[in-house]
């Protein structure tokens, strides 16, 4: 008789509420008692999170994640009844080798639709991908090419964690040597019609993804309403221009000349204005602040031009503002001769870019007004 005793569910909340469990990843789940715990009460997720080029930033970010905790996430119920058994993660799971390659094994004879796939990172294919190996097989290198091309077909949806995954990034930036892509674009070519959901940012909010997964744990995918670029619309629905506390400055014509200055940052870069997601109301860490809070522009880091589409300090078209949904106009000794409504309207109906915005309030391009 084996004199391992079987661990209650109390015992592993306690574990990791020391922070060690979270150190033990995969391993936890061979502890006897560890899956009757959860099954016995809450369906589980299976869950399989690969990487490919990337720096695991993505991954970091949703370690931070505040409410939930990443322990409660891990080990709790997302939603009640609906528990995430994350079988594999390659930065806090224990077991590596052939510990993973068996995890590969058994999800693979997983029913279909199953299992969620999570990929966090480009996918290189030249060479058949042989620059991103993940494991071997029988002495012979397996890429991550391939185990997604074996995983994915069958997988419940795949969740494309973080712009590089989405959309390419910096791993497939010229003159891209290992032909990286994004996940969309392999599983195009090989005709694998799997669900997709970009979760882009770099890195994504961790409430991004934990917001997307309980959503699909409560009503499945179709409960997802996706934008063109397959981003959930809870978190992307809204362009950043629209809600920023810096909104009535830039209707204002109060521009930013340098970092540190008061004012809206248009003149420094920020690509505000085409970027859609949810980060002026959200915050950062927990809700603390966020770039533009701490003066700096939004790089754009959520949309497929990030980072080589638009340099980082160009000044950016105004096609789509529409007048502040979040904060009042900014009320100046100087007002402008068109409300913050109008000239909203005039960039959205006109199409002409910011010049089309700012003529409307002083005839001028907005580059060439001076700080009221
Ligand atoms: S340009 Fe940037 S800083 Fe200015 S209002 Fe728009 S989002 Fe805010
Ligand atoms: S504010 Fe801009 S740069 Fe910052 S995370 Fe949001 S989209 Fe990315």
């Amino acid at each position: 008789m084996s004199n391992q005793r079987e661990w209650t569910r109390r015992d592993f909340l306690a574990l990791f509420a020391k922070g060690t469990g979270i150190a033990m990843g995969a391993s936890l789940f061979s502890i006897p008692g560890f899956n009757k715990v959860f099954a016995a009460t809450v369906d589980e997720i299976p869950v399989v999170w690969l990487q490919g080029g990337c720096c695991s930033g993505c991954s970091v970010s949703l370690l931070n994640t505040k409410s939930p905790s990443i322990q409660e996430l891990l080990l709790g119920e997302v939603v009640p009844g609906k528990h995430v058994n994350l079988l594999w993660h390659p930065n806090i799971s224990a077991g590596q080798g052939h510990q993973f390659m068996d995890i590969i094994d058994q999800v693979k004879k997983r029913p279909a639709g199953s299992y969620l796939l999570v990929i966090e990172g480009t996918m290189q294919t030249k060479d058949d991908g042989v620059f991103c190996v993940v494991g071997e097989r029988d002495g012979k290198p397996v890429t991550l090419l391939q185990h997604v091309l074996d995983l994915a077909p069958n997988a419940m949806a795949i969740v494309a964690f973080g712009t590089c995954a989405a959309f390419g990034g910096i791993p497939a930036a010229p003159p891209n040597p290992t032909d990286s892509k994004p996940v969309t674009a392999v599983l195009d070519e090989h005709g694998i019609k799997t669900p997709v959901v970009n979760i882009s940012g770099c890195p994504p909010h961790p409430d991004w993804f934990v917001g997307t997964l309980a959503t699909v744990l409560i009503g499945g995918l179709g409960m997802l309403d996706l934008d063109e670029h397959r981003r959930p619309k809870a978190f992307y629905g809204s362009l950043i221009h629209d809600n920023c506390p810096r909104r009535g400055m830039f209707d204002a014509g109060l521009f930013a000349k340098d970092f540190g200055d008061k004012g809206c940052l248009y003149k420094l870069g920020c690509k505000g204005p085409v970027t859609h997601s949810d980060c002026p109301i959200r915050k950062w860490n927990g809700g603390v602040n966020w770039i533009i809070g701490s003066g700096h522009p939004c790089m754009g880091c959520v949309e497929p031009t990030f980072p080589y589409g638009m340099d980082v300090y160009q000044v950016v078209p105004v096609n789509g503002a529409t007048p502040p949904s979040t904060y009042p106009g900014i009320v100046t000794e100087k007002p402008s001769a068109v409300s913050p409504l109008a000239t909203g309207i005039v960039g959205a109906v006109a199409g002409l870019g910011l010049a089309a915005a700012a003529g409307a309030m002083r005839k001028k391009p907005v580059e060439d007004r001076e700080e009221a």
